[in-house]
């Protein structure tokens, strides 16, 4: 494991007494059908950042993603979120209930409702939850799909919309539930690259200019060299370096991040 991140640095909005970090797991473990698949995993992004987890397939890293998001209950392990423990001796805590809005979660998988048009999609789950009124949320939406550049999309179906499109419109609708964290599970894969790069470029423009903190796993290793600030390698259910991207790929320390590195340069 790396030193402490120099990122972390305590912005207002980041949590006071966990070193400034928005959220924070501290041996976080899962088994399934008791096969362990995370190992006490720690991990930590403040505020505006950027970090990127990159390992085999079966590592781990989906697995992660989940517990934060509250999909999967971790076994044992400590997680904090706005300063707040969410999660204490693999827990839920009352201020889970609070918090969790703070945090969207986008799949590879477009999840948007084929059947509604753009606007619905958006829409729906905060009518649902947030009791706002229409026009409240009308002005919302807007607002997310430009931030997303679909505002033209408004009133368009989902099945008219390309690959690409549709991920932007599913990182529009995480926004409408006003995150400050981002888990985002390989939403470029079935992407061809430069329409990939469009879409990590959405959350490059969000982390700078809303200081959303985003939790990217991609292959795309000329994103994670360009836009993280950090890059977590992932090995057997635990995060075994955590480095600027620089280190990363000139510099690997751990065995296992070396081979990962070699296997993908080109
Ligand atoms: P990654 O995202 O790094 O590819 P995952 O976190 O998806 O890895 O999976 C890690 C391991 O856990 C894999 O072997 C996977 O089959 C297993 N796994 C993940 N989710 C479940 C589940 N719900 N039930 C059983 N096994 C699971
Ligand atoms: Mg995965």
């Amino acid at each position: 494991m790396a030193e402490t991140n120099p990122t972390l640095d305590g912005t207002p909005e980041n949590a006071p007494g966990l070193d400034g970090a928005f959220l924070r797991t501290q041996g976080v473990s899962k088994s399934f059908h008791g096969r362990p698949v995370l190992k006490e995993a720690d991990f930590a992004i403040g505020s505006g950042e950027i970090a990127v987890l990159v390992g085999k397939s079966g590592s781990g890293k989906s697995t992660l993603l989940r517990v934060i998001a509250g999909l999967e209950e971790p076994d044992a392990g400590d997680i904090h979120l706005a300063g707040q423990a969410v999660v204490q001796g693999g827990e839920y805590q009352g201020a889970w209930k609070d918090l969790h809005g703070q945090i969207g979660m986008i799949f590879q998988s477009y999840t948007l409702w084929p059947h509604m048009n753009v606007l619905d999609n958006l829409t729906i789950a905060p009518r649902l939850t947030l009791g706002e009124s229409r026009a409240q949320l009308l002005e919302r939406a807007e607002k997310a799909l430009t931030e997303v550049g679909m505002a033209q999309h408004l009133r368009s179906r989902c099945t008219q919309l390309s690959g690409g499109e549709r991920q932007r419109v599913a990182i529009a609708r995480a926004l409408m539930m006003r995150p400050r964290l981002l888990l985002c599970d390989e939403i470029t894969s079935a992407l061809d690259p430069p329409v990939a790069a469009e879409v990590l470029g959405v959350l490059t423009k969000l982390k700078e200019e809303e200081g959303i903190a985003c939790v990217i796993v991609t292959h795309d290793m000329a994103f994670a060299s360009k836009a993280a600030d950090r890059i977590c390698f992932f090995e057997d259910g635990l995060i075994k370096e955590d480095v600027p991207p620089e280190h990363a790929f000139n510099d690997p320390q751990t065995p296992g991040l070396r081979a990962f590195i070699d296997a993908i340069r080109f």
